[in-house]
């Protein structure tokens, strides 16, 4: 296990005189918290003993009903027997790798893909084989000839780990014709997908682009999260599966928490049944999408010549690739003096690419703070070229 880069960076980041565009909280101060409050309240009053009792080791069963509404948005069809509840998405990733993984196994994941899942996959001392990615996402050729590369060297690619809305880190959405393309090379080689799906419903320009999973019930395996849709405190993830897949999930839970946390499973699920949760996402879209114009015009102002970053049309990460010769990683002392905090790029890689990048979050901080961090930033590049 490696100490995550992030985490090492989040007590200097979190000093208030620094802008911190590293960490990637949700900003949930536009949730309603005298709702929430009222319906905790309830929730003690009314169910308090069996909210606060141990539960089903898959989850609790009305949470798993509303769970395939909420999938349903993205063209999921799916029945609550084939979930399982886990302690936020990460929990998730977590079991699925314990079940496929034996040290050594090959996981695909996207170059660059989400530091927390690499940081999993690397726990279970799993090889992690990048696959090149564009602005459409990750490309199928590519997944392809990484697949063959690794048959040929006699290992075997487990799963494909795929973040097809937003890429975490990189901001980049996948079309759906690429998650066509995507799904017809897996089930030809015969590879799982591993779908995690945080930030689907964070669409800032369209509708949501239907889920991998709605194109295959059997090769795909699908992690959602109530962390960014709602809170991240309660801990709330899932898993939807395919059956044979769901039964060794739930033995995996059971064994390491006995069950979810009922207590989280039945305030999310009080909420929502009693809030207009829809709406709600409505009101995190429309903050965050005021964050992301001002990191866009804010790059486009600041940023020298040489620069290029993502257009992300959802989620919370901009991807900037600053010009040859510069490293991020090398710099980040000195952004953090400049009282800027991002977080470099080779984080984000299992085997040390990613030095010209970094990723940029817009989640938190409000939009002129974002403008400031980017200023102050692009002073930083800028004195980079003169050392
Ligand atoms: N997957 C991705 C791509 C993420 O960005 C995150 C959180 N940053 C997670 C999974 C884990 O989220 P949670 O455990 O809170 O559901």
């Amino acid at each position: 296990m490696r100490a995550s880069a992030v985490r090492a960076l989040f007590a200097v980041a979190n000093r208030p005189e620094v802008v911190s565009l590293a960490g990637g909280m949700p900003n949930i101060a536009d949730l309603p918290l005298d709702v929430v409050a009222n319906t905790l309240s309830d929730l003690v009053k009314t169910k308090g003993q069996q909210a606060m009792q141990y539960g089903s080791g898959q989850g609790e069963p009305m949470i798993r009903e509303q769970i395939c509404d909420v999938m349903a948005l993205e063209g999921i069809e799916a029945h609550p027997d084939d979930i399982t509840i886990t302690c936020g998405s990460q929990q998730g990733l977590d079991l699925v790798t314990r079940i496929f993984c034996n040290p050594g196994d090959v996981v695909l994941a996207e170059a660059p893909s989400y530091v927390g899942a690499l940081g999993t996959f690397g726990s279970y001392q799993c090889e992690v084989v990048h696959v090149a990615m564009d602005d459409e996402g990750l490309q199928p050729e590519a997944l392809r000839a990484a697949a063959q590369a690794c048959a040929a060297a006699g290992k075997r690619a487990k799963f494909l780990y795929t973040i097809p809305n937003f890429n975490n880190p990189s901001g980049v959405t996948q079309s759906l014709e690429r998650r066509k393309a995507i799904v017809e090379v897996c089930r030809e080689l015969d590879i799982l997908v591993v779908e995690d799906n945080p930030y689907g419903l964070l669409t800032l320009d369209a509708e949501p682009i239907p889920a991998i999973r709605s194109l295959d019930e059997e090769q795909v395996i699908y992690l959602g999260s109530f962390s960014k849709t709602f809170a991240p405190g309660f801990r709330v993830g899932w898993v939807l599966a395919p059956h044979a897949v769901r039964e060794k999930l739930v033995l995996a839970q059971e064994s390491a928490t006995l069950c979810p946390p009922v207590f989280s499973q039945y305030a999310i699920s009080s909420y929502l049944a009693n809030h207009d949760w829809k709406a709600q996402i409505v009101t995190f879209k429309d903050m965050y999408r005021a964050r992301r114009d001002a990191m866009m015009e804010a790059l486009a102002e600041y940023m020298p010549e040489g620069t290029t970053w993502t257009e992300p049309k959802g989620g919370f990460f901009v991807w900037v690739t600053l010009p040859e010769g510069l490293d991020t990683q090398a710099m980040l002392p000195r952004a953090v003096t400049a009282r800027v905090a991002y977080t470099p790029g080779t984080a984000f890689y299992a085997d040390g690419l990613g030095s010209r990048n970094m990723r940029l979050s817009y989640c938190f901080p409000p939009p002129d703070r974002i403008r400031e961090g980017v200023r102050r930033l692009a002073d930083v590049v800028n004195r980079e070229f003169e050392l």
